[in-house]
């Protein structure tokens, strides 16, 4: 939106006037975003390639006088946390001006067979399939503490988004859209971020959507800023009747989220995709686990698989290494495995029975499945904040008040979550009802020293 005349020289002026800016910039200056792909291409290679040829690093080591834990560190106490955390503020930025698999798979295509993605791949299950398998397997062969599955983990996709590339449509990021493990979770997130491409755009003779937004967006009709990665390419900052950058208040997408594609897989997603972090953490740092782990082993035992469940794998399906004292075995491989799944199964049945519930304390115009989706997205917050508190303890643990910053962003998370709650459900029913309201405030305090329990 404009500034209306008589707004000049007001705060909503100079926003406007800096968003176009950017605009500006970063529509004319398509050379630098490509230039920064390739830099962050080659310092990709190097922080993955390098630690494997190095020796493992000494207990007394630390990432500011090793390598391989610098590496360590650049991936999971920086990258990892801060993309995720940043989708509040860029939105999707990252995916757009600086992920160098994306770009790969795009530029790759341009020289590719162009084929049209097969049906099953564009499921909208797929990239969840793709979250659990990339997650489970994460946990199996130490891809935190390892440098050689972290060529596994993201080599191994940036391999698959290269292939996608050369398949898949020429000039677009099938794998982003459609595969990446991590697409999906930044899609969620982005709805609550405060950038937006806004518009329709429609260009004469052609399906705007088929030729012009990488990820097969209908810039027609688009809503939702789930699938936009902020390339800047549908926007011109010559032409006013191209798609334009806006801002808007985190969070406001989805407190009118009816308006803005709502989805099923999503919310159910967003459900499992929380429990199966939660099971990362809970099978390294819970007594439940060691308890599930020795009922497993017994079951195995009674059924004369005692051999088979002793033995060690080969470092790329579990942890083997001698050298730093950690070696898994087949028994640890299923262990871990199904509970992740066990906790994958719980978050999911336990957010949807009180989704399920308050839908039915709502009453209103809509049915019971689309309400269900609509609340669903009110876990969202918490989620977010849970994921990058846990997932950053790199980040956090060497600053001052470490814990207690993490359980205040945690807190902070459960806030906003309850505030969401308050404005979908009083949007919905003109009033804030309150026994929805108690069932997602339990929800959320239940999610909370869920994570409170395993990282605070
Ligand atoms: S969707 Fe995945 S591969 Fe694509 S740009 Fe985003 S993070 Fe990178
Ligand atoms: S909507 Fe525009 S900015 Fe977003 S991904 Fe598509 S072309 Fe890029």
């Amino acid at each position: 939106m404009e500034i209306a005349r008589g707004y000049e020289g007001t705060k909503e002026a100079f926003t406007l006037r800096m968003v176009r800016k950017v605009e500006g910039f970063f529509t004319s200056r398509r050379d630098l975003i490509r230039t920064i792909h390739w830099v962050m291409f080659f310092i990709f290679i190097i922080l993955l390639l390098i630690p494997p040829l190095l020796p493992y690093p000494p207990e007394e080591a630390t990432a500011l006088n090793n390598f391989t834990l610098f590496a360590n560190f650049l991936f999971w106490g920086l990258w990892f946390p801060l993309v995720l955390l940043s989708t509040i503020i860029f939105g999707r930025a990252w995916c757009g001006i600086l992920c160098p698999q994306g770009a790969l798979s795009e530029y790759a295509s341009k020289k590719g067979l162009g084929k049209i993605p097969p049906r099953w791949l564009r499921w909208e299950g797929t990239p969840i399939l793709s979250f659990v398998f990339v997650t489970i397997l994460g946990q199996l062969v130490g891809v935190r503490d390892y440098p050689l599955p972290m060529v596994e983990i993201f080599g191994g996709t940036m391999v698959l988004a290269l292939i996608t590339g050369l398949l898949f449509t020429k000039g677009h990021r099938t794998w982003c859209r459609y595969l990446c493990p991590i697409g999906l979770l930044l899609g969620i997130f982005s709805r609550l971020g405060m950038v937006n491409f806004e518009g329709r755009l429609v260009r004469k003779g052609e399906k705007g959507w088929n030729t012009l937004c990488p990820t097969f967006i209908d810039l027609s009709r688009k809503q939702t800023s789930r699938h936009c990665i902020e390339c800047f390419k549908c926007a011109n900052w010559r032409n006013p009747n191209a798609m334009r950058l806006s801002l808007r208040r985190p969070g406001q997408e989805l407190e009118g989220i009816s308006g803005y594609e709502p989805s099923l897989y999503e919310v159910l997603f967003l459900f499992g995709a929380t429990g199966l972090a939660l099971g990362a953490f809970y099978w390294q740092a819970s007594p439940l686990y060691i308890q599930y782990k020795m009922a497993l082993g017994r079951a195995f035992l009674d059924l004369g698989l005692g051999g088979f469940i002793g033995k060690s794998g080969p470092w790329w399906i579990m942890v083997n290494y001698p050298e730093a004292g950690e070696v898994f075995n087949y028994l640890d491989l299923i262990g871990i495995s199904t509970f992740m799944i066990l906790t994958m199964v719980l978050a999911l049945a336990f957010l949807s029975l009180i989704t399920i519930s308050s839908t039915l304390s709502l009453g209103g115009s809509r049915s019971r499945g689309e309400l269900f989706v609509m609340l669903g997205y009110i876990y969202a917050p918490v989620a977010l904040i849970s994921i990058v508190t846990g997932l950053g303890a790199e980040l956090f643990e060497p600053l001052p008040h470490g814990r207690v910053l993490k359980g205040i962003l945690i807190s902070l998370g459960a806030l906003w979550s309850l505030h969401l709650s308050y404005r979908i459900i009083k949007r919905e029913t003109g009033r804030a009802k309150v026994t929805p309201l108690v069932l997602h405030a339990s929800g959320i305090v239940a999610l909370v020293s869920a994570w409170y329990r395993v990282i605070v």
